[in-house]
């Protein structure tokens, strides 16, 4: 089969390899599709190493594929042909983490692409650990293409649930790329009364007033400070996410918050300068929550693979470009695009191409 690989820093190559075996606890599946995420960029640009990741490393983690062999154990539960969606996250089930019901933070985690072999690849083997803790997911729907966004989808609804975004409140989302994007309309779901999304990049602003924000600006062009204060009479927003990678932001977000305001840390930032300076006296005297977010749980992932089936959240715009391996490749080794909001990624189209070269060769 054909696999898309990491060897090291900005190296990654299409190879053929051979299908996983699976044994009597595991399941084979077939990726349908598995979407870029901007984690991907920062691991391929650091070759992995900040993971300590074994290399050459499939990539790939954000899933919708379907089942093409099923484990001797899995019989009762799995059939062949059933469409699935793989988390991230293979929690151990049984730290004090994983038992508090938050098994994004497992003290034992494991997890796709990183530990074992990911989805830029026809086959992916799914290991026992994860279809044990609840992290294979059943889907009815088959636009699969759009259901492989329930992984990163699950992530922007922790970010939500952990700063309490509810009914009435005046959201501010800080960068509207996908993570952005999937904030403003989990925000308007649960019911804010006032969406404010900030960004550079024109296209993407005008994105993202088409699909859920009241009001956007560029911090290019207008200052944020004095905006937000003109647009909530002064007072400051409920809550900023922070969806883009600058530690200062989580500083000027501080002037952004209205007294017992939340900030949350949702993008990571730099690994190489994460620091920001932070005015601990607006923390102490206003009562702002200032909180973090990583990863998901099962149970937001079945949120989010049926808010996405029933239409609640919308996908399709999101999608910019569907490619085969080598297309995935080029991309990844070039870095992240302002015009690309998500990248679908379909291994079937390299087989098939390649399948098409030998036809093409023995006709001749
Ligand atoms: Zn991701
Ligand atoms: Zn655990």
């Amino acid at each position: 089969m054909k696999a898309l690989r990491l060897y090291g820093p900005k190296d990654m190559r299409v190879d053929d390899i051979p299908v996983p075996e699976i044994n009597d606890n595991e399941l084979l599946i077939k990726i349908d599709s598995c979407t870029i995420c901007g984690s991907d960029f920062r691991n391929i640009s650091a070759g992995g190493s900040a993971h300590g990741m074994d290399l050459p490393r499939v990539m790939g983690h954000e899933i919708a594929s379907t089942i093409v062999k099923v484990g001797e154990s899995w019989k009762d539960e799995f059939e062949v042909g059933e469409h699935i969606v793989v988390a991230a996250v293979s929690p151990c089930g049984k730290c004090e983490l994983c038992l508090e019901g938050y098994e994004n933070q497992c003290l034992d985690k494991q997890a796709t692409a990183y530990n074992y072999d990911g989805g830029f690849a026809e086959y992916m083997r799914v290991p026992e650990r994860s279809i044990r803790s609840g992290n294979v997911l059943k889907v009815s729907s088959d636009k699969l293409q759009q259901v492989a966004l329930s992984e990163p989808l699950s992530c922007a609804i922790n970010g939500q649930e952990i700063a309490e975004v509810k009914l009435g409140d005046s959201v501010l989302v800080v960068g509207c790329g996908p993570m952005g994007l999937f904030h403003i309309q989990l925000a308007r779901l649960n019911g804010a009364k006032q969406i404010i999304a900030s960004d550079f990049d024109k296209n993407r602003l005008e994105i993202a007033k088409k699909h859920g924000a009241d009001i956007v600006f560029s911090p290019q062009e207008e200052d944020p400070a004095e905006k937000i204060k003109e647009l909530t009479g002064g007072l400051g927003v409920n809550v900023v996410v922070v969806a883009v990678p600058v530690p200062g932001i989580v500083s000027d977000a501080l002037q952004w918050v209205r007294r017992r305001g939340r900030i949350n840390v949702f993008g990571g930032m730099p690994k190489q300068k994460p620091e920001a300076t932070l005015d601990l006296n607006v923390i102490h005297y206003n009562e702002i929550t200032i909180t973090g977010t990583s990863d998901s749980t099962a149970r937001q992932l079945r949120i989010a693979a049926d808010l996405i089936t029933t239409g609640r959240i919308k996908t399709d715009f999101m999608i910019s470009k569907v490619v085969d391996l080598e297309e995935a490749r080029d991309i990844l080794v070039a870095g992240p695009q302002p015009e690309h909001i998500k990248i679908v990624v379909k291994p079937e189209l390299s087989s098939k191409a390649s399948k098409d070269k030998e036809d093409a060769a023995y006709v001749k």
